[in-house]
């Protein structure tokens, strides 16, 4: 398979790519760039690092430099907010962008997270949100897009579990906005057991189990993992968290976290170039990209 540096892009090569501090650890650059060569697309996507007291130059440069878009990821999700143009609703009631899409030097502040994470749980799993009762541990960035995608897809019940107890219940007032009915516990509150007991679905979305994170232990004990829960954590790295390992010695479905960050960039794939993601392709790099430890 071709990959960017055999490919010989001509002058009218199509450039996207991310920004981020830091961002020599983004797994997007191998999945796009495996995609555009697949489908012999003469586009490329770049890595660009930029520290956070260079965000706005950044952006007025890659709109000078006519980008057909980025993504947007740490530290500058929200941040990169005044600098844009317009925003879709999806970026508003999150409140934070990871796609821009660039409309003749109009940009377009999109997030495709949420959209990645419920597209994740139907195809590794097969759930439909409506009506669903989910528990999500953690409260930030994150679990905003999650909770959102879930409220705005018509679960019935969003229990938000963090350990700051003020960020759980200003989420919980965000998904009640959307029509949800939503609560705010600790996460070592006595309640979390039964609110799991009655749950589909649990998203985990703290960095807790992430490699090399020395405190990696479950969120919720083990024995609280009972059927017919489906376990979600959104976490990639590595692919299979202390969560799912455990998830799984349950015998519980469990969708993991590659796949809301490859839906969501199959779904900027598609806004970028209105052309269908080849998703099959995209997964593969990834995965290749997880076993080898990337
Ligand atoms: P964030 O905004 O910084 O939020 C972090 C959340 O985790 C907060 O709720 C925080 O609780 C909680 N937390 C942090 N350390 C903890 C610990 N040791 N014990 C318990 N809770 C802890 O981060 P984010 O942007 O939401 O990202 C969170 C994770 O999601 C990262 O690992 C990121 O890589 C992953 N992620 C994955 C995808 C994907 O596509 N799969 C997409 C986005 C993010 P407090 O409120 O108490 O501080």
């Amino acid at each position: 398979m071709p990959d960017a540096r055999a490919r010989g892009l001509t002058g009218e090569a199509a450039v996207v790519g991310v920004i981020g501090w830091p961002v020599a650890h983004s797994l997007s650059p191998l999945m796009h760039n495996r995609a555009f060569a697949h489908l012999d697309m003469n586009w490329v996507y770049v890595p660009f690092a930029v520290r956070p007291e260079n965000l706005e130059a950044a952006v007025a440069g890659l709109r000078a430099l006519s980008v057909r878009g980025f993504n947007v990821t740490i530290p500058h999700k929200t941040a990169i907010i005044p600098f844009l143009d317009q925003l879709t609703p999806a970026a508003a009631a999150i409140g934070a962008v990871n796609t821009v899409i660039n409309r003749d030097g109009w940009l377009v502040g999109d997030n495709t997270d949420g959209l990645g994470f419920l597209q994740s749980l139907r195809e590794e799993a097969e759930f439909d949100p409506a009506g669903s009762r989910t528990v999500i541990v953690g409260a930030g960035g994150a679990a905003r897009a999650v909770a959102v995608s879930l409220a705005d897809a018509g679960a019935a019940r969003v229990v938000i579990a963090n350990r700051t107890l003020a960020r759980a219940q200003e989420l919980a007032d965000v998904v009640k906005g959307r029509g949800a009915q939503a609560a705010a516990l600790a996460l070592d509150s006595p309640e979390l057991e039964e609110e799991l007991a009655a749950a589909d679905l649990l998203v985990q979305t703290t960095p807790a189990g992430m490699s090399g994170e020395a405190d990696a232990v479950l969120p919720v004990p083990e024995s609280w993992l009972r059927p017919p829960l489906i376990v979600c954590d959104i976490v990639y790295t590595p692919p299979e968290t202390p969560l799912l390992a455990a998830a799984r010695r349950r015998g519980l479905r469990v969708v993991p976290g590659w796949g809301m960050l490859l839906y969501q960039g199959a779904a900027a794939f598609e806004r970028w170039t209105g052309r269908p993601p080849p998703v099959a392709v995209m997964r593969d790099a990834l995965l290749e990209a997880l076993a080898a430890g990337r």
